[in-house]
């Protein structure tokens, strides 16, 4: 709490805060209150119709390829950075890369207070932190969450130190999640237009192409909502059809293969299951 108090600032005058009892935080300045809830200090209110994430087990080698790659990605540069410096995992929920950062020096942020959290606050309505206070911060399956992307992207851009690198990992071919608050799918034209607009300059650039999951995908959406509703020969007839392309999408995985790393202008149209990208501060 202490390395948080420091980089924290009033939204209000820009002082900075001490403790004020057990459940708030003081702005020695102007005296400005901010609550706390089980510890965690709430910059902003709850968002409405939130459905909180459960907590599960993540890891490198567990959940759909995607989350494996973004797994990968955050690692391998983890690996390459100062093990000092600080880092804001930007809604962080129940610490789906907890285990990747565990060592590092990170503050976790969510709009919503999970016991994994070390600040609540929707970063598109205020930002409580100083300027230049992070060498690094983590947007990972967060920004199609967040209605003001612009916003975001200000914010983060005024935190980061002159240097610092912003890790965006994005779904593109993926279904809706953590509805309603699912708003965007981006496409790397628009990630880079949003670095542009707020002084952040793309240093890496890669989409995740995995056909096998797209045609899963597709599969469900078959079986779902269209397989359940038929009646009489159509529904028959539409089984026997969906096993054989199930059983040939069995046949097919081994041959394509896992999901593969490209640049999206490499790709060309092909729609990627979602993008990484990491930016620097100019
Ligand atoms: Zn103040």
């Amino acid at each position: 709490m202490k390395k948080l108090l420091e980089i924290l600032k009033c939204e209000i005058c820009g002082g900075g805060f001490q403790m004020s009892g057990e459940n708030a935080l003081q702005c020695e300045k102007c005296e400005n209150i901010v609550p706390q809830r089980d510890s965690i200090p709430m910059f902003t209110e709850i968002p409405e119709g939130i459905q909180p994430s459960e907590k599960e087990i993540r890891g490198p080698d567990i959940g759909t390829p995607w989350r494996q790659a973004n797994w990968e990605f955050l690692a391998d540069w983890l690996k390459a950075q100062d093990p000092e410096c600080l880092i804001l995992d930007v809604g962080a929920g129940r610490g789906d890369f907890l285990e990747a950062l565990k060592g590092k020096n990170f503050v976790a942020l969510d709009v919503y207070p999970y016991p994994e959290i070390d600040i609540v606050c929707d970063l598109t309505k205020t930002n409580p932190f100083r300027p230049e206070s992070f060498d690094a911060a983590l947007v990972l399956n967060v920004l199609e969450h967040v209605f003001d992307s612009q916003g975001l992207f200000k914010s983060v851009a005024e935190i980061l130190k002159p240097g610092g690198k912003l890790l965006l990992a994005i779904p593109f071919m993926v279904k809706m999640h953590q509805i309603p608050l699912d708003y965007f799918r981006y496409t790397h034209f628009a990630l880079e237009q949003l670095g542009k607009d707020n002084g952040l300059e793309i240093e890496r650039l890669e989409g995740f192409y995995d056909p096998m999951f797209f045609l899963g995908e597709g599969i469900r959406n078959i079986q779902w909502p269209i397989l359940r509703k038929m009646r009489g020969w159509r529904q028959y007839v539409g089984r026997i059809l969906l096993a054989g392309v199930r059983f040939l999408a069995f046949l097919m995985e081994p041959v394509i293969g896992a999901g593969h790393i490209k640049s999206p202008y490499e790709a060309f149209s092909l729609a990627p299951t979602g993008y990484q990208v990491v930016y620097t501060k100019k």
